[in-house]
């Protein structure tokens, strides 16, 4: 199919992007790397009146340290975080995350913010960040803004951004030597949207797990941190957690939503899955 008509805006500067979404709000979309807006428009599940595309704002590229954060430009590439030293060293989730992120040619063009604005609850990254308690800086013509990612996400496609406002960064706290990661998903391609994931971190401080963070994807309306479930983990040797005993109370706490494809049921089994396997990581990587 063919997208409606509508018109086409490249941005030159964050002032520019203002301009258009003050001026036509919610009939205007951004641009990224259109992985997600340019299929929607084509079957005509959007139509924009206006895109303003920002891959032109240098001030939206980009990866940095900047204090005790890694700073990730919403206009960075899949491509490029893979690629990134700086994404491996501090924020090791987010790499490992990346490959399984549907096919090259889309990791070629799609980005990071793309992605987090975009809000799919079976998307890979919106949990890494969730995992990661990263912080979202936002800015509009009236001013900027930093959004916690815990109030980011607020269902279905759905995040609180404001339509007159931009993703321009996110910020993730560093990696430190007792941080611990996991992620993996279930799919039934290489490259097909996850039937079941999970991204998850931990430390680990004279020993035992603190600060657990266990985020599934796939399951619900948006990213599912289960923080009841990641408590019980609390003050464990990571080699002797009971990961029977977690999966119970797992699913005690969690009915996972079915979809197109997948049951509940299903889905249950595979957050199970993927929750021995988190648990075993946080052991191997002990030593
Ligand atoms: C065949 C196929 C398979 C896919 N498989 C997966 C998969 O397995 N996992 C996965 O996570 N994704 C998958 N995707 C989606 C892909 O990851 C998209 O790239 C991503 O969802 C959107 O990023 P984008 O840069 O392309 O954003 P765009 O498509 O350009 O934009 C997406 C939305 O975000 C908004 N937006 C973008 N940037 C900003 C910003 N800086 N500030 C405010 N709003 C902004 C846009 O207005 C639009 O509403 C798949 C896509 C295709 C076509």
């Amino acid at each position: 199919m063919k997208p409606h008509a509508f018109d086409y805006v490249r941005a030159t500067s964050l002032q520019d992007i203002f301009g258009v979404l003050d001026k036509h709000g919610d009939d205007a979309k951004i641009l990224a790397g259109g992985q997600s807006l340019v299929p929607a428009m084509n079957m005509r599940l959007a139509a924009p009146r206006v895109i303003v595309d920002v891959n032109a704002i240098e001030a939206l590229h980009g990866i940095a340290v900047v204090g005790d954060m890694l700073r990730i430009g919403a206009m960075t590439r899949y491509v490029e975080i893979a690629a990134s030293d700086l994404v491996a060293r501090h924020a090791p989730l987010i790499v490992r995350a990346v490959p399984f992120i549907a096919h090259a040619a889309i990791r070629n063009r799609g980005t990071f913010g793309g992605s987090l604005c975009n809000a799919d609850p079976a998307s890979e990254l919106p949990a890494c960040v969730l995992a990661e308690r990263a912080v979202f800086n936002i800015s509009s013509s009236t001013g900027e803004r930093s959004v916690a990612a815990n109030d980011f996400f607020l269902g279905t496609y759905t995040t609180a951004l404001e339509p007159t406002e931009v993703l321009l960064s996110v910020d993730v706290p560093l990696s430190g030597p007792d941080s611990r990661y996991f992620f993996d998903e279930v799919a039934r391609r290489q490259g097909d949207y996850a039937m079941a994931g999970l991204a998850a971190r931990a430390e680990v401080r004279g020993g035992v797990l603190v600060d657990a963070r266990l985020v599934f994807f796939a399951v619900s309306d948006m990213p599912l941190m289960v923080s009841a479930t990641a408590a019980l983990l609390e003050g464990q040797a990571p080699g002797s957690v009971d990961a029977e005993a977690i999966c119970e109370a797992l699913i005690q706490n969690v009915t996972p939503q079915q979809d197109l494809t997948t049951s509940s049921v299903t889905k249950e089994h595979l957050m199970k899955v993927l929750t021995r396997r988190a648990i075993a990581a946080f052991a191997r990587e002990e030593a």
